[in-house]
């Protein structure tokens, strides 16, 4: 048994954003409230943290995570980086460095923004980290294989992860037809959906559902929202039957 939380569904920015006035901002719906994007995924005995963005340490202290084995990075935009500092008490209490996977160009910013952390003699409260570069080929941490599943971001190449039938993918903008392979046989998908408005470098909600479709999963959620997308009760309401706008918190289980 496979458990995912969402621990963030907004945009870069998050929902509230600062100083608007709109409805989706001052909405009292707990939904309606999305830190930046980043989710959590416990399957056998393994605890997999995908981004780090700069609300890491209020997610892991809400949903009480006291255990991360590996960071999957999906890309180096500071919405899913910015928070990987947080990652010490969890460094702390294990005493080895932290596994992070990524994109070597993503693993040069992490080794570039943190250079505190790989000093030849750091600071003794700085983290330690393991950086393992990936591409294409499908890696293990402990016995869980996971297969980076490549999609583009405006021009930029970044990374979904597959982990047996779930997929997570955000930040999309475009999936090759050549990477739809690798996404076969998935039951649960999360992907990106921004608003409703066309935009250069993410899916809008049009696009996300027709990914959705092409994919052909069970359960589609959906993550990385904007304020632009509307109320969370109106929304929910005019998705077909498997998909949900997913919300910080949101928990589901897959049979692997
Ligand atoms: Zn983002
Ligand atoms: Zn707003
Ligand atoms: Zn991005």
């Amino acid at each position: 048994m496979m458990k995912v939380t969402l621990l963030g569904t907004g945009t870069s920015q998050g929902v509230p954003v600062v100083g608007c006035q709109c409805d989706v901002c001052q909405s009292a719906d707990p939904r309606d409230k999305r830190l930046r994007t980043s989710a959590f995924v416990e399957v056998d005995g393994v605890h997999l943290l995908i981004d780090t963005g700069p609300d890491l340490r209020q997610q892991l202290l809400r949903e009480r995570i006291t255990d991360v084995d590996a960071v999957l990075l999906t890309h180096e935009h500071k919405d899913h980086l910015a928070g990987l500092d947080d990652i010490r008490p969890i460094y702390f209490r294990r005493k080895r460095p932290m596994d992070i996977y990524g994109m070597q160009r993503v693993l040069n910013v992490v080794r570039k923004d943190y250079d505190y952390a790989f000093k030849e003699h750091p600071y003794p409260g700085a983290p330690s980290f393991q950086l393992h570069p990936i591409r294409h080929e499908s890696f293990f941490v402990g016995n869980v294989e996971i297969q980076p599943v490549q999609v583009r971001h405006l021009t930029l190449p970044i990374l979904g992860y597959r982990i047996g039938k779930f997929a997570y993918i955000t930040d999309a903008s475009f999936v090759a037809d050549s990477e739809m392979a690798l996404l076969d046989g998935v039951e649960v998908l999360v992907v990106n959906a921004l608003h409703h408005e066309k935009h250069y470098s993410h899916f809008n909600l049009e696009q996300a559902l027709q990914f959705v479709e092409k994919v052909g999963p069970q359960r589609a959620f959906l993550t990385h929202s904007s304020h632009h997308m509307g109320l969370y009760a109106d929304v929910e309401k005019t998705l077909p039957p498997h998909v949900t706008l997913g919300y910080d918190g949101l928990q589901f289980t897959i049979d692997k």
